[in-house]
């Protein structure tokens, strides 16, 4: 039986956070682990570069932190293929047969890509690039030259999913039955947020716990954390459901933790430092494995060269068979 393809992957603009393992990246090994289908797992510089120009260094040296990140928590390059998005050229050969299919306005109605621009009005100010407003194209791109059939997603993407879709479809409609419309899966994991109760996490914001934190940042990084601003002192009633402290614990403690936390904090038997160490406790257990293993990979950088040179190589072949019918398709296959 031929296993669905599923095509993921991340911008190397920073190291992975918490927010990243348990948007994406828990579900990937899950997925992984399940036998079910076929993962593929782009590095995306090329998509990274779009609102990263001026800074390559930024991306070059991050590819390989994202990589070992993806390696930490048990991507096994064994069952999942990672691959770097520059080197399959043919992405950006069909990105752009893609662009005679899309039109200006239609991308720029995209909400995803309006969202994006508006949060970037620093680097585009009033005028936005043409690679940036066209990146839905190349991503598009991304996911059909790989066959790609399963898109996880969370519901903030949907509409590039939905953008690719059409171009298939208009794809299809002109030249020939040749390109499968890939379906969006919606990830079952929700946005987390950042340590100070900002609905998104990231480096800029000083807000998120990243995957290679030590122990001692990650203690250091949830006493920062914000709590119910209402409790002035230990034995004041609390309440756990305004506290980021509660927020993670229901993602890093068990049920019975988290049952007995909120209990002692309404009754004001819990004192904040001590619901705050046996969070930060509970993280580093988590976080501990990931940290080994990429130590591992650390200390043994050709390691993660031979995982992209294999990945890339066999993702390269994948591109290049599907190069052949999209160019048969359009009549450009001039020679053998
Ligand atoms: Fe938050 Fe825990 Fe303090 Fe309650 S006791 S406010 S849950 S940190």
């Amino acid at each position: 039986m031929v296993k669905k393809r599923i095509v993921t992957g991340d911008r190397p603009t920073g190291k992975l956070h918490i927010g990243h393992y348990f948007g994406s990246l828990k579900n990937r090994v899950k997925l992984q682990e399940s036998g079910d289908y076929e993962q593929y797992i782009l590095v995306a510089d090329v998509q990274a570069l779009t609102d990263n120009f001026n800074n390559p260094e930024k991306v070059r040296k991050n590819v390989r932190e994202v990589v070992m990140d993806y390696l930490a928590c048990g991507i096994d390059p064994k069952k999942t293929t990672i691959y770097i998005q520059s080197m399959i050229p043919e992405t950006a050969e069909l990105t752009v047969f893609y662009s005679n299919l899309v039109t200006i306005a239609r991308l720029e109605r995209n909400p995803t890509v309006k969202t994006e621009i508006a949060q970037k009005r620093e680097l585009f100010g009033e005028s936005v690039t043409y690679g940036f407003l066209g990146y839905p194209v190349s991503q598009a791109a991304d996911i059909t030259v790989m066959d790609g059939t399963l898109i996880p997603v969370g519901e903030d993407q949907l509409p590039l999913i939905e953008q690719c879709r059409e171009i298939v479809r208009k794809f299809n409609s002109i030249y020939g039955e040749v390109l499968q419309e890939p379906q969006a899966v919606l990830s079952n994991e929700k946005r987390i947020k950042g340590l100070d109760g900002n609905e998104k996490m990231g480096k800029s914001l000083g807000n998120a716990i990243y995957l290679s934190d030590s122990a001692e940042e990650v203690n250091k990084k949830v006493m920062s954390a914000v709590t119910d601003p209402n409790r002035i002192k230990k034995d004041d009633p609390g309440n756990p459901d305004v506290c980021m402290v509660s927020y993670y614990h229901k993602l890093f403690s068990t049920e019975e933790e988290c049952k007995k936390i909120c209990e002692e904090c309404r009754l004001g038997q819990r004192g904040c430092v001590a619901c705050k160490k046996q969070l930060a406790q509970n993280i580093n257990n988590i976080l501990q494995p990931m940290r080994e293993k990429r130590k591992y990979y650390e200390e043994r950088p050709e390691l993660i060269d031979e995982i992209l040179k294999e990945g890339t190589e066999k993702a390269r072949q994948t591109a290049k068979e599907t190069m052949k019918k999209v160019k048969k398709a359009m009549m450009l296959d001039y020679f053998e």
